[in-house]
């Protein structure tokens, strides 16, 4: 992490988890374990019929709600997709794009782009994801993979947006596994995001972009991976099922950066 120049975040994702009466219950054992200093910003993005009840719980504390996914179309006809005025309308403040599962849904870079466009557009922080497969890491292409996924998912963003953008490194093979990246793996692909966003705009700019890890993070290797200069955050998903274990992630971040 490095607070002098960019925001830590943690932020969670629960995927397919939890019902709206549960999301309440969550949020009240939240706030009540949520520490006091104010070391990072802290998301939790969740299903989308679960927004109104987090949105709720949530209001007036420091926990912004995200959502999972969004359609980039302003309107129109797309039977049971959420667009991102919609998402703003219900009081989100982050959206995830292109997490490996929607990508293997069938979600292409332009897919992503385009959803990346539309939430800053809408005024959301979008957190967009990328990250190579078990193959690809093997066959030695995992920064040049990560590198077309970074340079497809920001084009078009202009200079002055991106430092709204998070970005989310997710080696596939991590996510949900319990085989967490090592903390110099993790750096090593977050530090060459960061060169990418470095050749694509300004060093001062891809100093300001928040780049998280994320991929069975919990609250034993929290601090380790967040130690590392260019990860400024976590992507959490079962830990972030847990109100105990989510504070203890929030607070693995509270530890001296550079
Ligand atoms: C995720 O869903 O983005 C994720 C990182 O999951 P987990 O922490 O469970 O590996």
């Amino acid at each position: 992490m490095n607070r002098k120049y960019r925001k830590t975040v943690i932020a969670g994702n629960w995927k397919m988890n939890k019902t709206p009466s549960e999301t309440k219950e969550f949020m009240q054992n939240l706030k009540a374990l949520l520490p006091k200093g104010r070391w990072c910003d802290v998301a939790l993005c969740v299903p989308a019929i679960c927004i109104p009840a987090a949105v709720r719980a949530m209001r007036e504390t420091r926990v912004g709600i995200g959502a999972e996914n969004c359609n980039a179309n302003p309107s129109g006809a797309y039977t049971g997709e959420i667009s991102t005025g919609m998402l703003v309308d219900a009081g989100c403040k982050y959206v995830i794009i292109g997490h490996s599962e929607r990508r293997a849904m069938g979600e292409t870079d332009q897919d992503v782009n385009a959803k990346v466009l539309s939430a800053l557009e809408a005024g959301l922080i979008p957190i967009m994801c990328c990250g190579e497969s078990l193959e690809q890491r093997q066959s030695g292409i995992t920064s040049e993979w990560i590198a077309m996924q970074i340079k497809l998912g920001l084009q078009n963003v202009p200079e002055e947006k991106i430092r709204k953008v998070v970005i989310a490194y997710e080696p596939i093979w991590a996510i949900g596994t319990g085989m967490t990246a090592t903390p110099e793996q993790a750096q090593e692909v977050c530090e060459s995001i960061r060169t990418v966003v470095r050749k694509l705009y300004t060093s001062k700019t891809a100093r300001t972009v928040s780049i998280l890890y994320g991929g069975s993070m919990n609250e034993k290797n929290a601090f380790e991976l967040l130690a590392q200069p260019d990860i400024d955050g976590g992507l959490i998903g079962g830990a972030s099922l847990v109100p105990e274990k989510f504070v203890q992630i929030i607070e693995a971040a509270n530890q001296p950066t550079v």
